[in-house]
């Protein structure tokens, strides 16, 4: 049992920190005494795994958002686990203290699980020119961004710059990007193709890839399938194809391609955030922190590193954990699970998930995807992806919102109303 006052401080509500707060509420009973404190710059927890379908008017922005306070008992006011909402500025390692923009707070343990940015790999132009899809902000803005291109299309009498503000391009032809490629099709060609019919014919939707195939990392027949699916929703996908630099008007690419685009969206990759980058310990190749097998920094003892900023090994082999909400939520548990355990006087317990496999969401009545080594295609995958999502959505307003939602755009069309 802990025998002194010990102070749990988690950064960061999403996947990983919310897991790891929810599962010292558990053991709240076995940890009399220990103060713990999840913090967070939004005052909500936001399902990323949905953000595209919020940019392409298939869900609205509230159904993905849930406020933290509403998850915590007693309303994250008082113990087991207190919220404060305040950004996170800086880290003083040696003192065990979180600088906040609203107060300082000291830690015995700490659990940073503040999650990745947008990674633009120092592209000339690419970070002022292109749209993020990252926040909830970025979803509301991107949906605002591709009616825009419509309305002012409408005015514009030079075909070229028609072109330029009706073609969508997708760079990144991972998981995000595929999912994204499929939702705007169906928007694009579907939804607007009715409402704005004299420019309609003008419209591309364009996925660029860097590799040979899509879905990298994911078996290859999952990418041969999703390419078949896009081409049938008319996305024109371009593979070996690297961005070289990008302006207002389009992205030149490394093989002298230009292509014409004022909605260029960068799924391409992303980094950990900036305050994992200047923390002083041993980092992977991608930017993360490497982690010892049970989560923690093995220059830092009593901080754990979780989610998108961590670089575990899987057991028994080279490769590390992918940077997933399964593996930040399983993470979370484990980190929450394991200071309980040192603080009882017991051994940690090392990190071992067996990763279920992935589902791919293409469009009505498809997906695609992986599940217990099995691929699986069409209409179950697809009534798995909904399942799946559903079941792990946060809160009941949000799930039964979000099947209202996916039912009015299947027999329907997707939202149109420009958000503010
Ligand atoms: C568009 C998109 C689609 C995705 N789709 C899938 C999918 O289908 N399936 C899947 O498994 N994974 C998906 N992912 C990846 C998944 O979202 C991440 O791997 C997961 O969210 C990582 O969890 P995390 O806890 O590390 O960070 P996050 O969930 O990103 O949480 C980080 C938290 O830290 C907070 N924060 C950041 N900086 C500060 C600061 N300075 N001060 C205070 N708070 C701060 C943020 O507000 C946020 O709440 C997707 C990612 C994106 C961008």
């Amino acid at each position: 049992m802990a025998t002194q006052k010990k102070r749990i401080v988690i950064l960061g509500a999403g996947f990983g920190g919310l897991f790891a707060a929810v599962e010292f509420e558990r053991l709240a009973r076995l940890l009399p005494g220990v103060e713990v404190t999840l913090v967070d710059s939004n005052n909500y927890h936001l399902f990323v795994p949905l953000l595209y379908h919020v940019a392409t008017g298939g869900i609205e922005p509230g159904n993905i958002c849930f406020p933290v306070r509403s998850i915590l008992k007693n309303g994250g006011a008082a113990p087991p686990v207190v919220f404060r909402e305040c950004q996170v500025q800086s880290l003083d390692l040696e003192k065990k203290r979180v600088i906040t923009d609203r107060a300082e707070l000291d830690y015995d343990y700490l659990i940073f699980a503040l999650g990745s940015t947008t990674n633009y790999y120092g592209i000339p132009g690419l970070e002022q020119n292109i749209v993020p899809l990252k926040t909830i902000a970025d979803g509301v803005a991107m949906h605002n961004r591709i009616l825009e291109s419509f309305e002012a299309a409408l005015f514009e009498t030079e075909s070229q710059k028609q072109r330029e503000l009706l073609t969508f391009v997708i760079v990144g032809g991972g998981a995000t990007g595929v999912e994204l490629a499929c939702t705007m099709a169906l928007f694009v060609f579907k939804t607007l193709e009715r409402d704005f019919p004299t420019v309609a014919s003008q419209a591309r939707v364009v996925l660029v890839e860097a590799g040979d195939g899509l879905l990298h990392g994911m078996r290859s027949e999952l990418g041969q399938l999703t390419l078949k699916r896009l081409k049938r929703y008319r996305v024109e996908v371009i593979l070996n194809c690297r961005v070289a630099s990008a302006t207002a008007t389009g992205i030149q690419t490394k093989d002298g391609q230009l292509i014409p685009s004022r909605n260029v969206i960068w799924v391409g990759g992303v980094k950990p955030d900036p305050l994992a980058q200047a923390i002083p310990a041993e980092k992977a190749r991608d930017g993360r922190i490497i982690v010892d097998p049970n989560l923690e920094v093995p220059s830092l003892p009593g901080v754990y590193i979780i989610g998108d900023c961590a670089y575990a090994l899987q057991p028994g082999t080279s490769i590390a954990y992918p940077q997933t909400a399964q593996t930040a939520v399983r993470m979370g548990t484990y980190a929450a699970g394991n200071i309980a355990r040192v603080m009882m006087g017991y051994p940690a317990c090392p990190f071992d998930y067996k990763y279920k496999g992935d589902l791919v969401f293409l469009g009505r009545n498809y997906a695609v995807g992986e599940f217990l080594g099995r691929v699986i295609s069409g209409f179950p995958a697809f009534y798995m992806y909904q399942g799946y999502h559903l079941v792990t959505l946060t809160g009941f307003r949000n799930k039964l919102i979000t099947v209202i939602d996916w039912a009015y755009d299947y027999f329907y069309r997707q939202s149109t109303v420009k958000l503010r």
